[in-house]
């Protein structure tokens, strides 16, 4: 699987790693200068060895010099163990010996991510990803879709059945992400306290787990943060942030519309809606209100925005109340 994101950290690690043999080595050397000569007069050898046609020795006289380089790292060797220090003491202690911590091997088709450096990838996708830490292990397999009622009152759809039909398309909506892209996105309404932001970390941790980068925002805090970076002093700016929601391959927005737009709001998520839809990149969307409420607590482009929406969303929802429940579970675990 390619990863879209490719830190740069391989060759620093690798240097530093290098580096720290060489300090290793004259701290050695220094302690012990019979070893600095010793050393010294096998690298001479052989590089008289390696020069040999140059040198033009013959190849008795080659055979002479092989021998006695062997003789010298023998003696080497020898002084080493008798003072304790590790036989491989010039060496650099690698991290991952299959890619000296380059973080890449080179096979027939060219460089390839080393295995060793796929979860530094992945740390880093989850932290750019800004999942809320309390959703860092909800996954699919751990959705409780059992704590939803079984029964409905109004003669609908029972929660269970609307719970296990939203999960499903979260999955669904993974399973188009990967291995290709879809634009085809996913909107969740519900209740608070009915899962939304859940299924939207299983969706989350699922892409991420496949190396797929995600953003997850609450329009609410990313509209506060654009704001903070109208401050002179402030270090966000306006641009990148904006930006980054605008690029990422997958982009989740928990909680649309808690709180009643403002012409800036609306227009900025109309901005962000329509070039993530021109661009086919696809968004999952949680709100608490319906999809009319919705249209009109959006501000004065709310239509347009849930045109776009709608469009391109497969549209789910959740019912219940199943955090009093894991709540209750708790209570009940504690005595
Ligand atoms: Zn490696």
């Amino acid at each position: 699987m390619p990863f879209i994101f490719k830190p740069d950290m391989a060759a620093p690690r690798q240097q530093e790693k290098l580096e720290e043999a060489a300090r290793r080595r004259d701290e050695v050397f220094r302690k012990h200068p019979d070893l600095e000569k010793l050393d010294h007069k096998i690298k001479e050898r052989e590089l008289k060895l390696r020069g040999a046609r140059f040198h033009g020795l013959n190849q008795r006289q080659r055979s002479r010099l092989q021998e006695e380089i062997k003789g010298l790292k023998e003696q080497f060797q020898v002084l080493l163990q008798e003072r304790g220090i590790p036989l491989d003491f010039k060496e650099p202690r690698w991290d991952c010996n299959s890619c000296e911590d380059r973080g890449e091997i080179l096979t027939s088709t060219g460089f390839v991510r080393c295995g060793c450096h796929q979860e530094q990838d992945l740390d880093h996708l989850r932290r750019q990803a800004g999942l809320p830490p309390r959703y860092a292990d909800a996954t699919f397999a751990s959705a409780r879709l059992d704590l939803y009622a079984p029964r409905s009152d109004s003669g609908q759809d029972t929660p269970r059945a609307r719970a296990e039909r939203a999960f499903q398309a979260g999955r669904d909506f993974v399973q188009k992400q990967l291995p290709e892209k879809s634009s085809r996105g996913l909107l969740i309404d519900g209740p608070v306290g009915s899962g939304k932001t859940f299924l939207l970390a299983c969706v989350a941790n699922e892409l991420l787990a496949n190396g797929r980068a995600v953003r997850y925002i609450s329009y609410s805090d990313f509209l506060f943060l654009v704001r903070l970076s109208f401050a002179p002093d402030s270090p966000y700016s306006e641009y990148e942030l904006i930006r980054d929601i605008e690029k990422i391959p997958v982009l989740i927005i928990d909680d649309l519309g808690t709180e009643q737009a403002t012409d800036f709001s609306s227009s900025l998520l109309y901005r962000i809606i329509d070039h993530r839809y021109g661009k086919k990149l696809p968004f999952v969307i949680s709100t608490s209100c319906s999809l009319n409420q919705l249209a009109r607590r959006l501000g004065y482009l709310g239509e347009k925005i849930m045109q776009r929406v709608t469009e391109s969303c497969r549209i789910c929802g959740l019912r219940g109340d199943v955090r009093e429940k894991i709540i209750a579970r708790e209570r009940g675990n504690n005595g």
